[in-house]
């Protein structure tokens, strides 16, 4: 049985932890929802498992007792370095992270091993397709490619054709977006007569979705480049890719790696609870050990990844990891442009309004660009005329993105489908990946 002893530092967290539970309220309320205690979880690696989660509402309940960063940050404003949020919409509420200056710094240099793993270096020339906002991805990266000398060329908010001019300005040998967005932006280029493969980029980085084999193939034989992957949480938990990408040479996935001294990360199968083993699929907790200003142990990312147990990777690295483009939501959420979506608050939205009896909600890849179209069956009697209008403003409002709002009053294609053996259609698909 898998051990987290074989696979990270649980003796520095627990030191970490033993200093927080004498003076931080937050990692005190932890361990009193806990059956156990500070003492234990230095002796006995096993007692991690009794350790409560940390989940997102108990760091939102944190932040409405004492905003803006919570109880769990015991440091003054002038000790901290950097603000960041995580991606989740407003109405869903935002995580909050702070960090020291040594933190953040230290943070950027276990960036810095991870990226020269990857090749990247002063040599590098590299397009930054992300927005670089509050949350921690955009800017992170900046910092961390900055530091080891790469020139970091901030392309967000140009279109995606004047992305690719700029890319084949600079010669730049880099992209760095979501699988996505490369996609975008290769079928940008189609249309305009431009061979992606011609251009200098040799590596691609990508983030926040689980991919095929096969699109990993196809996009590094399109651009000529490898694909690598990395995986973060705004809380600081970090994975990266080896010098293997996301697809070693015997065409099998790659692993994402972290540094086990600096976070004690476990996967565990969602409903046993127990550690899963190499090549098992669970649920990651992260502690990331990266934070004095904010100090968090077992967070429940709600993100389901494939185990790598050390020195299983082609590799040979020690350290732990997950396997490269295999990590999906567990809450049912979808994330889209990078956003969290979740299908129960848009659906009390959808509902609201009062005119809407059913609907499917279909994300898809439309001109390499993502889309949602909402399909709404509605009310016939009531249906006001600007419905698709009103709805696809109010959807706007609370997630920040377009929905393609289609009404019908005819229910004769929807109860074949209401009807009969499942009785709970699907209402949500994700097509982006056919
Ligand atoms: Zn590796």
């Amino acid at each position: 049985m898998a051990k987290i002893s074989d696979f990270g530092n649980w003796k520095r967290a627990a030191e970490l932890l033993a200093t927080e539970a004498a003076r931080n309220p937050f990692v005190q309320r932890q361990i009193e929802r806990s059956s156990t205690n500070a003492a234990e979880l230095s002796s006995d690696p096993d007692a991690w498992a009794k350790l409560a989660f940390v989940m997102k509402d108990d760091m939102m309940e944190d932040q409405r007792l004492k905003p803006p960063f919570g109880t769990r940050c015991t440091f003054d404003v002038p000790d901290l370095s950097i603000i960041v949020e995580s991606s989740g919409t407003t109405a869903m509420g935002k995580e909050v992270h702070c960090i020291t200056k040594p933190d953040y710094d230290k943070t950027m240099a276990t960036w810095g091993v991870s990226l020269k793993q990857m090749g990247i270096g002063p040599k590098d020339i590299i397009a930054m397709t992300l927005p670089v906002g509050m949350s921690g991805g955009g800017v992170k990266h900046v910092d961390a490619y900055v530091a080891l000398g790469a020139k970091m060329m901030r392309l967000a908010n140009l279109s995606t054709r004047a992305k690719l001019d700029a890319m084949a300005y600079y010669g730049t040998t880099v992209a760095i977006g979501t699988p996505f967005y490369i996609d975008r932006l290769g079928a940008i280029a189609d249309e305009a007569g431009i061979d992606v493969s011609k251009l200098k980029v040799r590596k691609l980085i990508v983030a926040t979705q689980s991919v095929t084999v096969d699109w990993i193939k196809a996009t590094e034989a399109k651009w000529n480049a490898k694909l690598y992957e990395w995986y973060g949480t705004a809380s600081g938990m970090i994975a990266f890719s080896c010098g293997q990408g996301m697809l070693n040479d015997k065409g099998e996935r790659g692993t994402l790696h972290w540094d086990p001294d600096f976070e004690l990360n476990e996967i565990r199968n969602e409903e046993t609870g127990e550690l899963v083993e190499d090549g098992q699929r669970g649920e990651v907790i992260a502690t990331p050990m990266v934070s004095e200003a904010e100090p968090l142990f077992r967070i429940r990312t709600r993100d389901e990844a494939t185990f790598r147990a050390p020195g299983k990777c082609a590799c040979g690295s020690h350290w732990p990891g997950i396997e490269a483009g295999t990590v999906r939501r567990l809450d049912g959420t979808f994330k889209v442009k990078g956003v969290n979506i979740w299908p129960s608050h848009c659906e009390a939205v959808i509902f609201s309004l009062g005119f809407v009896r059913d609907y499917r909600v279909r994300i898809h890849a439309k001109g390499g660009r993502e889309a949602m179209q909402l399909d709404l069956l509605a009310d016939g009697a009531k249906t006001p005329p600007d419905l698709a209008h009103q709805l696809g403003e109010k959807l706007r409002q609370q997630t920040g993105l377009g929905f393609d709002v289609v009404v019908t009053e005819d229910s004769a294609g929807w109860l074949h489908e209401t009807t009969g053996e499942i009785a709970k259609p699907r209402r949500w698909v994700d097509e982006r990946m056919k």
